[in-house]
């Protein structure tokens, strides 16, 4: 039946962008959800999600390249006494929930989509919150 999964992540670097579309893509499919949608929710301030290539390596790469050029880890303006505030800021870009479409009771990606747990802060043990709800569940 479909209820609330919540899949366990480890990150080990500062910032990294992990696949998870494997874990997600077992929720689906044994959620017995046959039509509707999965939100994935990340349950953190410093960890996002988003959907990006997972053919090239070099995309998220630079994905992560490019966030950090945008939102540096020191800038003297920051406030925030965990000294952490790029990592609220790049979490804040990219956004907490990604919602997937299922159909026939499989996730729907395209060719080169993977759904990415995104580390602004780690290394960590990050969650993230799978519920499908549709036709079927
Ligand atoms: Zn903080």
């Amino acid at each position: 039946m479909a209820g609330m999964t919540t899949l366990e992540v480890s990150t080990r670097q500062r910032t990294e962008m992990v696949d998870v579309t494997d874990r997600v893509r077992k929720v689906v499919e044994g959620s017995g959800v046959r039509a509707g949608v999965a939100v994935c929710f990340v349950p953190h301030t410093t960890a996002g999600i988003t959907i990006q290539e997972n053919a090239d390596p070099d995309v998220t790469r630079d994905v992560l390249y490019k966030l950090a050029q945008l939102v540096p880890r020191d800038d003297a303006a920051y406030r925030h006494s965990e000294g952490n505030s790029d990592a609220h800021i790049k979490t804040s870009l990219v956004g907490t929930s990604q919602t997937v479409l299922i159909e026939d009771g499989r996730l729907v990606l395209g060719t080169w989509q993977a759904i990415y747990l995104c580390e602004f802060d780690g290394p960590r043990r990050r969650r993230l919150y799978v519920r499908c709800m549709g036709e079927g569940g």
